[in-house]
């Protein structure tokens, strides 16, 4: 109790805009599951994360940056410090090249939707590939996010961040490493926001191929339920979601949790359930395929809060 009145007391002494305290993230979370953050900050603008930064790190007080929250899990008993919500910072801009093609600058916490849809405003093609993807900026370049053979790393010309020691710095695509759903920056940095790069293309071919993505989307995922998107990492040649299926584990339930019968990599909220259920069916799912198949299972998902 005596850690949640510090953190009040802290960020009483900066001024930003909305800060929420024992703020349950089942409110925000896409799975719709989630404890209570002591605090959660609505960034709005760069000042004012640097300055709640700076006072957090002054007083040595933990703190998650958080996009769209759309591939995380917040445990239960919540996160002891503060989320940083940069869903306040949003802006989308457009610089053309004299040549073919444009750069997209977006900030953080814009949504790849908004990237995506003035990419097609634009006529610009190569970010077709984030159609349907719910995250922010931010979060897909942290994610190295992807889908149908493309990531960020393939579209990212630079990326604007927040050391950890507070400077704002641009670091050009070639200093970063991209791998599997993972990117080089140093823990504690926070993505500001992204330059991408992009061609010219024709509207009615970048709209041709975000509806075919969108249908094959809406066919193979579970949309009609909250969920955070693949739950596991794929294996080297090995689909997650297949060996989950092969373990004959497809529809199996946890509380209101349930292991997608319509995608097996998926876990979805069927109503009414905890982070709890969720963890369960996640540590159900990593047992079984080190015991029967000698296989380790990473999560893609990031989970934070007590255990
Ligand atoms: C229905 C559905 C479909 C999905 N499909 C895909 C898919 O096809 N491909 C794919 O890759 N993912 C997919 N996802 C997962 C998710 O949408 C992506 O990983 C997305 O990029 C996460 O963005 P976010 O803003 O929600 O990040 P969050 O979930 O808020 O955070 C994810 C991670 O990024 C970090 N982060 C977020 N913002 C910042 C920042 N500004 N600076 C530093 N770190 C930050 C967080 O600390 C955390 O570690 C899907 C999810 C759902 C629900």
């Amino acid at each position: 109790m005596a850690g949640k009145n510090d953190i009040k007391e802290i960020l009483s002494a900066v001024r930003v805009g909305k800060i929420l305290y024992d703020e349950p993230m089942s409110r925000y979370t896409s799975l719709g599951v989630g404890g209570k953050a002591d605090a959660l900050v609505f960034i709005e603008n760069e000042d004012d994360l640097a300055q709640v930064v700076r006072i957090l790190r002054e007083k040595k007080k933990d703190f998650f940056t958080a996009g769209n929250l759309t591939n995380v899990i917040v445990r239960d008993s919540g996160y002891r410090g503060a989320i940083l919500l940069m869903t306040g910072i949003k802006e989308v801009s457009c610089e053309r090249q004299k040549e073919h093609g444009a750069f997209i600058d977006a900030q953080a916490g814009a949504s790849l939707a908004k990237v995506v849809s003035r990419s097609v405003a634009e006529e610009l093609t190569g970010l077709e590939f984030c159609a349907g993807i719910p995250g922010s900026v931010g979060g897909a370049v942290w994610m190295n996010a992807g889908a149908y053979g493309r990531e960020m790393k393939d579209v990212v010309r630079s990326v604007t961040i927040l050391d950890a020691e507070g400077i704002r710095k641009v670091i050009n695509r070639e200093a970063i490493s991209f791998s599997y759903r993972k990117t080089s920056f140093p823990p504690g940095t926070i993505v500001l926001g992204a330059r991408f790069e992009l061609e010219k293309g024709e509207r009615f071919q970048i709209k041709e191929k975000i509806n075919e993505i969108l249908q094959l989307r809406q066919g193979k995922h579970p949309l009609e339920f909250p969920s955070a998107g693949s739950v596991f990492k794929n294996l080297p040649g090995l689909p997650a979601g297949k060996l989950i299926e092969e373990m004959g584990l497809k529809g199996t339930t946890a509380g209101g949790a349930q292991i997608s019968s319509k995608h097996a990599n998926f876990i979805i909220n069927r109503g009414g359930a905890t982070a709890a259920d969720i963890m369960a069916l996640i540590e159900l799912v990593q047992a079984k395929a080190r015991k029967e198949k000698n296989l380790k299972l990473e999560t893609e998902v990031v989970i934070i809060g007590e255990n």
